[in-house]
């Protein structure tokens, strides 16, 4: 067998939540973090701040988390001259103990978990069992980090050259990075686009999503505590509009890694390509339209189960998940009778309840741009199922699962980022247009096929441009190391996270050559 890529660390255990001690000890650990003791407040880590806003539960607006203040753009400007002037010195500190610093963060936020675990399920939304895996991804993400540093960083490539002449190739950083991530994975993704560009030795401009700051907050004093110097990790907790363009036009930001919607990418590509202005890497990972085949052979037991998982799990709200669910014609009453069933049986609620199978969604607006997709959609295709709500969701932003029928996946013209489930039944004589016809969106992120016939699986697996292929599972939940992350296309543009190319986007090569 080929040998396994597998940089020596280990991913972290997470929290047993079917032991009654673990879960006994999480309980306390929430409750103690979040008690109305603690203030929880996000500034510009440089600088002056504008426009302070208090930061509410999804799942019940009328209860006030904390306080943000966003940085206006002086004060985004102000961060990136000076992680431009830090770079001079953390540019310089040895892959080693560039590396031994993520560790250590990585330890920290293990020890750290009741606050950042708290502050997922109140400020984000997120279920426990959800903000449980958002956390240990970061931590595994500040492990694999590190340990590529020392891989890649170490010390330069020796290439072969005729006697008398000593050729290396080096790695280098290439100055500020600016990070923009999501609200959906508030500690994951900020975590590790941030550890990925300090392993490779940039600084870091942090500019997390407007509504999870604080999180965001949390973290950043996080990686200060375990040695990463204040000017070379700036929080600019801001407006997309008013700090993104002065941190991506300047030309003193040497990258951009972006996770967020492909129209935002777009805007990222267009300011950075100004004129006059270096030619740099954008690492961006976008949405995606992602389809699940379900063929005749599968098992439909299975199938439902990863199809609720992958549709519903973070409320719909990750990238990865499952939009359209083709069945097989043969199979499609049954699946649909066993997932509305499934569907009935789903908890959707408090997140901060361990039972809990679905939370909010995370503002007001998202919940009215879903009801209105699903108000749409259902005047031209057939509304199979909505779980019920009542009133214990009438302040909280909340949006019923829900099962639609469609003729086509043509007929989305774009991802809808909740808890909304498509599916399309297809004659198994036209396989090919079903694969066809998800590869004509344009994007590429995550797949998913269920059939126990070889042949199927690798016909359909050859042909579907995608970046994460999953065969009888389901489609979400990527882990660092075993399934580096990332789609194509509309998707985004690769390298993926959690993989072994990743820390190579972040860095420049110099070829030097020695006439010995
Ligand atoms: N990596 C996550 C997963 O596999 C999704 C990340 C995202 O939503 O951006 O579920």
């Amino acid at each position: 067998p080929p040998e396994l890529f597998a940089p020596q660390r280990k991913n972290a255990v997470g929290i047993d939540l079917s032991s009654p001690k673990e879960r006994a000890a999480l309980e306390q650990a929430l409750t103690r973090a979040i008690s109305g003791e603690r203030r929880f407040v996000a500034k510009p880590g440089i600088g002056s701040a504008a426009n302070r806003h208090a930061v509410r539960n999804p799942a019940d607006r009328r209860e006030v988390i904390g306080e943000v203040a966003f940085a206006d753009a002086e004060a985004a400007e102000r961060a990136l001259a000076a992680a431009h002037a830090a770079f001079a010195h953390w540019g310089r500190v040895r892959a080693e103990e560039r590396a031994a610093i993520l560790e250590r963060a990585a330890d920290l936020l293990e020890a750290e978990r009741g606050v950042l675990l708290a502050l997922c399920v109140k400020e984000a939304g997120k279920t426990i069992v959800d903000s449980v895996a958002d956390w240990r991804e970061a931590i595994d993400f500040l492990r694999y980090y590190a340990a590529e540093a020392r891989r890649l960083f170490a010390a330069p490539m020796p290439l072969p050259g005729p006697t008398g002449e000593d050729n290396r190739l080096r790695l280098e950083p290439r100055g500020v990075f600016v990070a923009i991530s999501p609200w959906n994975f508030p500690i994951a993704i900020f975590t590790g686009q941030i550890a990925a560009a300090l392993a490779a030795g940039n600084t870091v401009i942090a500019k997390p999503a407007e509504a999870t700051a604080l999180i965001a907050e949390e973290i950043i004093s996080l990686l200060h505590k375990a040695g990463v110097p204040e000017d070379a990790l700036i929080h600019v907790p801001g407006e997309g509009h008013v700090v993104g363009p002065v941190l991506v036009g300047d030309p003193r930001t040497a990258g951009v890694v972006f996770t967020g919607s492909t129209e935002t990418a777009w805007a990222i590509q267009r300011t950075m390509a100004a004129k006059d202005h270096p030619i740099r890497p954008l690492i961006a990972e976008t949405g995606g339209l992602n389809a699940m085949i379900v063929d005749n052979t599968a098992l439909p037991e299975q199938v439902v189960t990863d199809a609720i998982e992958s549709a519903f799990r973070s409320a719909g709200q990750r990238c990865s998940a499952l939009r359209v669910l083709f069945l097989q014609e043969e199979i499609a009453p049954k699946v649909i009778d066993m997932l509305t069933g499934a569907m009935a049986e789903l908890q959707v609620g408090d997140p901060a309840r361990l039972d809990t199978d679905v939370g909010p969604v995370i503002e007001e607006a998202a919940k009215e741009e879903l009801e209105r997709h699903v108000a749409a959609i259902s005047a031209q295709a057939r509304l199979l199922y909505r779980c019920p709500l009542d009133e214990r969701h009438a302040h909280g932003s909340f949006v019923a699962p829900t099962l639609v029928e469609i003729d086509r996946i043509g007929r989305l013209e774009k991802e809808s980022f909740g808890p909304i489930l498509h599916v399309v039944r297809y004659p198994g004589s036209r396989l090919d247009q079903v694969v066809e016809s998800i590869n004509a969106t344009g994007f590429g992120l995550t797949f998913g096929i269920h059939s126990r016939i070889d042949e199927t699986i690798d016909h359909v697996v050859s042909r579907v441009r995608a970046g994460n292929i999953y065969v009888n599972r389901n489609i979400i939940g990527a882990v660092v190391g075993s399934q580096p992350f990332g789609g194509e296309g509309l998707s985004g543009t690769g390298f993926k996270a959690g993989g072994p190319y990743y820390l190579l986007r972040f860095a420049v090569e110099r070829t030097v050559t020695v006439n010995t």
